[in-house]
């Protein structure tokens, strides 16, 4: 069996780049780096690709990209993701093939977690994983029979995307649709399911507190209503 060199690992945020090299095997980086994602005058191709060279280790096999959704991780391309408007369907793997001279592989962060977990984490030795993140957004991870469940376009495991209330009147999610499970249940889908109750009259320890809503501590705020 041919054993895999060095590998490159980059995870996209809206805030920060960071990238990290690793031996075969190992799950402790050689290197690793962080830049914030925007600066003006500067594509943020460029400082990933800075980051990428700033942690090469001499000989690498293969990078492989966690960055926000939607994106197909068949063909490597970043759709678009709120927080990098720069990203407009960007061919990401094929740029990064371009420059570096090795195989580059991208797939959504809630998707790379998962399967994270299930190699390394609490879903260790399971063949079935549901993996689920809530924070800003919801993100969802499945691996069914040892394999990542990906779908058609790869969105099979956008949970935070099912619908739960289909009236027009539902809360509007981040994606633009309505009534999704991350509308209601999001930091964000909470944060203003508090502020409407506020502005609507319901009584609460927090009425006449703007300063909680500006910081953002939707799980706070739930707790007081
Ligand atoms: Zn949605």
């Amino acid at each position: 069996m041919s054993r895999m060199g060095h590998v490159i690992a980059i995870d996209v945020g809206g805030t920060h780049l960071r990238a990290a090299a690793y031996a075969p095997d190992s799950q402790i980086p050689l290197k690793h780096r962080r830049t914030k994602s925007h600066a003006p005058d500067e594509k943020i191709f460029d400082r990933m690709a800075a980051l990428v060279e700033a942690v090469w280790p001499g000989e690498v096999d293969a990078i492989g990209v966690s960055s926000p959704g939607p994106l197909d991780s068949r063909t490597g391309v970043v759709m678009a993701t709120p927080n990098i408007k720069e990203w407009r369907n960007f061919p990401l793997t094929a740029n990064l093939m371009k420059r570096f001279g090795v195989p580059a592989f991208l797939d959504n962060d809630a998707n790379l977690a998962g399967l994270a977990e299930w190699k390394f984490g609490a879903g260790r030795g399971h063949h079935d994983v549901l993996y689920l993140t809530v924070s800003t957004g919801i993100g969802g991870g499945v691996i069914l029979g040892d394999r990542l469940l990906q779908g058609h376009h790869g969105l099979a495991a956008e949970l935070g995307h099912v619908t739960l209330d289909p009236r027009p009147s539902a809360p509007l999610c981040g994606c633009g649709f309505r009534g999704h499970l991350e509308a209601f249940s999001s930091g964000t889908g909470i944060e203003n399911y508090v502020a409407e109750q506020l502005a609507a009259g319901r009584k609460s320890s927090l009425t006449g507190r703007p300063s909680a809503r500006a910081t953002r501590d939707a799980a706070t705020m739930t707790c007081f209503i």
